[in-house]
């Protein structure tokens, strides 16, 4: 079944057997089901891939790639403020008339939960307030990917590869992870009764579908039938 690639170099681990590059976590929402956040090294920067997120109002996966242009400065705020709680805001871009700003809302829409947008502005105080991408995940999920953040930052530097090309990624079918190249995870499945390409590691294991039936958790039926698929290949 499982297909890991061999030719990987090999990098330093954590304490949770993922390598330091990349942190990933999954939080389970009563009624919006699962929602993933993914942080890595990109280059010399940083990518925050948000799934399920909105974008332009509707639903999609979000890839935030964050530049490193101080020594990790403004990518270390980032971070702390994530791991704190904390509310934080960056302008990303600004032109005659418009300005684009990445801000983390701490218990926004309501307590306990945090939102991540790209906020676009324009035409000064009477002006559009757009929110051209957002993500909303539990505080305490934003807590751990700001200290994952933190993890990654030390290991940026000018010698990093550059990102010019931004790594590609596919939703994993079962559950729409986003699944990088890079991902310890990333796995390959293409036996069974139905092809499942691309699954990621713990849909892989059949760990999602239990955890999804302890916790009672909605799920879109096209991901049920794939999860329910790999579950009947692995009996
Ligand atoms: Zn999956």
């Amino acid at each position: 079944m499982g297909r890991h690639k061999q030719h990987k170099p090999r990098r330093p681990r954590s304490e949770s057997d993922q390598p330091a590059s990349e942190w990933f976590g999954t939080a389970l929402h009563s009624t919006e089901g699962m929602q993933h956040l993914d942080v890595r090294q990109s280059g010399n920067g940083i990518l925050i891939t948000s799934s399920p997120a909105e974008i332009d109002g509707a639903p999609a996966s979000w890839a935030l790639r964050l530049r490193n242009d101080d020594d990790g400065q403004a990518l270390n705020e980032w971070g702390a403020a994530l791991a704190a709680g904390r509310g934080h805001a960056q302008v990303m871009s600004e032109g005659p008339g418009y300005m684009t700003v990445l801000a983390f809302m701490p218990n926004q829409p309501e307590d306990g939960v945090g939102t991540l947008a790209r906020i676009r502005t324009s035409g000064g105080p009477d002006g559009d307030v757009v929110f051209e991408r957002s993500a909303e995940r539990p505080m305490g999920l934003w807590a751990e990917a700001g200290e994952g953040l933190l993890r990654i930052v030390p290991l940026l530097g000018p010698d990093a590869p550059p990102a010019d090309d931004l790594e590609d990624c596919r939703l994993c079918p079962g559950c729409y992870r986003p699944v990088y190249e890079s991902s310890s995870s990333h796995t390959l499945i293409g036996a069974g009764p139905m092809p499942v390409i691309g699954l990621c590691r713990l849909c892989a294991e059949g760990t999602t579908l239990r955890s999804l039936r302890e916790a009672d958790v909605p799920l879109a039926p096209q991901q049920r039938a794939v999860l329910e698929t790999v579950a009947a290949a692995m009996a």
